[in-house]
């Protein structure tokens, strides 16, 4: 299960790449409570969200979301020394704003600096969901979950790519199975459903058609050969068509008398012949 998940997350994230131009080392915005929880679990943030997202990462957090972390106290000190190794990510907010409003404003509308969000609050991921291309991390009973892509992540790379979406949607299936094992909440359970399935493939789903591209080469000859091949034997067979074809030559004759007399003259032997009068 762990590896499947694995490679799961690594096929998502490279999706994230491709259709949504992310690079590496991902910038990660944590908000303050995902960072409290890790902190509380005597996990670190960095080990983790690099082995969720199978690449080297950059942690940040907002200005916004520093504040919050000050404000619980004293006794959070070693959560805020922690999130001071983070890059700050200015917001601008004078004032601080709730955390989730202040994650939202920098992910904007498009999500134009690429982050994967790290956050527990509900509230912020539902949001996230209205923003195509914006990966998000959930924390879960000591695991970290890269959620499925959201319905207007995935309509967008529907339309960057037509038809190879199904492939994709087995993912996201594959993905939401995971994300349901993983906290047994039904909250995304309903959308799901509601996700057409346009094409069944019988083809195996097998890894990502990209990384698999080199291996195919090597056993199978070329289209380009194929097609040779196929105007080879073409060749042949019009060179010794007499001797092989005695069979479709009857009917090819019985064809002319039909075309010769038109229709109806199934039987021009006997009856027809009044018929053509
Ligand atoms: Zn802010």
């Amino acid at each position: 299960m762990r590896q499947k998940r694995a490679k799961a997350y690594e096929r998502l994230m490279a999706s994230y790449e491709r259709y949504f131009n992310f690079r590496r080392p991902y910038q990660i915005l944590l908000d303050d409570e995902f960072a409290a929880n890790l902190h509380r679990a005597k996990l670190s943030p960095q080990k983790q969200l690099d082995m969720c997202m199978r690449s080297e990462t950059k942690l940040m957090i907002t200005q916004c979301a520093m504040h919050s972390l000050y404000l619980k106290g004293s006794e959070h000190q070693p959560v805020v020394d922690l999130a001071k190794t983070f890059e700050r990510r200015k917001c601008n907010h004078k004032e601080a704003i709730p955390v989730h409003e202040c994650i939202a404003s920098v992910v904007g509308p498009s999500n134009k600096h690429r982050y994967v969000v790290a956050t527990t609050d509900p509230k912020l991921r539902k949001q996230l969901h209205t923003v195509p291309g914006t990966p998000i991390v959930h924390y879960n009973r000591m695991v970290l979950v890269l959620e499925p892509p959201s319905e207007v992540t995935t309509q967008r790379i529907q339309k960057i790519e037509g038809e190879k979406v199904s492939q994709s949607v087995i993912e996201k299936r594959e993905l939401k199975e995971m994300a349901r094992a993983d906290d047994g909440s039904e909250s995304e359970g309903k959308e799901d459903k509601q996700q057409p399935v346009k094409k069944k493939r019988k083809g195996p789903k097998g890894p990502n058609p990209l990384s698999a591209k080199k291996k195919k080469t090597q056993s199978q000859p070329s289209s380009s050969d194929k097609k040779e091949h196929r105007e080879q034997q073409q060749q042949q067979q019009q060179q010794q068509p007499r001797e092989q074809t005695e069979q479709p030559k009857k009917k090819k004759s019985r064809r002319r008398k039909h075309g010769g007399s038109g229709a109806g003259a199934e039987g021009e032997s006997s009856t027809a012949a009044p018929a053509t009068e």
